[in-house]
């Protein structure tokens, strides 16, 4: 109902990702060859088997070097998509562009990969990565929040976002080197209320996975503190290798 008040106020006349014009509404705000391009890519790479990162035709191995390395926190993370064009626009117009209204697909997207993935399940809960409160404060919102939101009713299944917080402001991590996101984001988490995730199976949601460095911290957080096992959603992944 808001999502139809919305697409009346705001008609979108341009495909939000190549903006190619015509009538959409939020349930369908990129055009259809902009769709076909999402579901080209979804199934083209081969996947990292543990975090879901894309790696080499002839790599060889089922996991990436990072996890191949030292094993993440988290027991699984997938991606809807690569972190390239169409993906990596709708994101960007998503998070700098304010366009709120496009989580509702991109969400249905990503339940929809959980849904299909029998090693999420079961899931007790849904917790989205928390924002730095500079970012949100620039954006106006969180978009993990958004995005978790549209999952929550995809699945059914309850979210919570005063349970894992943000304590330490870090700055913008897309400059930064592996090392350097990792030790910003050191202790940069903390779990409000641990009796409400003890043993429970948790569905992270994060928008894009560049490092793992964030969900691996969220996730190590949330173990620490009892939870039982950490699986993460993303929007998009990048290559390991
Ligand atoms: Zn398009
Ligand atoms: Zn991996």
């Amino acid at each position: 109902m808001v999502n139809l008040l919305m697409d009346l106020l705001f008609p979108q006349r341009m495909c939000c990702i190549c903006q190619q014009p015509g009538m959409y509404s939020t349930r369908q705000p990129w055009c259809p060859s902009c769709d076909d391009k999402l579901i080209e890519l979804q199934h083209v790479h081969m996947i990292c088997d543990r975090c879901g990162k894309y790696l080499a035709e002839d790599c060889g191995s089922s996991l990436c070097k990072d996890c191949k390395n030292r094993t993440p926190p988290f027991e699984l993370s997938r991606a809807v998509g690569p972190y390239e064009e169409p993906y990596r626009i709708a994101i960007k117009v998503l998070k700098f562009m304010g366009r709120k209204h496009l989580a509702y697909r991109m969400g249905k997207m990503m339940a929809e990969v959980v849904k299909n993935e029998p090693r999420f399940w079961p899931i007790d809960m849904i917790i989205p990565v928390p924002s730095t409160r500079a970012s949100i404060k620039q954006r106006g919102f969180n978009q993990t929040e958004v995005l978790g939101c549209q999952i929550s009713k995809e699945l059914k299944l309850k979210m919570y976002c005063n349970l894992l917080v943000r304590v330490k402001e870090t700055p913008s991590q897309r400059e930064c080197s592996r090392e350097e996101r990792e030790k910003n984001l050191l202790q940069a988490f903390a779990v409000k209320n641990a009796d409400c995730i003890k043993g429970k199976n948790i569905l992270l949601v994060d928008d894009v996975f560049t490092t793992g460095s964030t969900s691996r911290e969220c996730a190590r957080t949330l173990l620490d503190h009892g939870a039982g096992k950490v699986k993460v959603i993303t929007w998009a992944t990048g290559k390991g290798y």
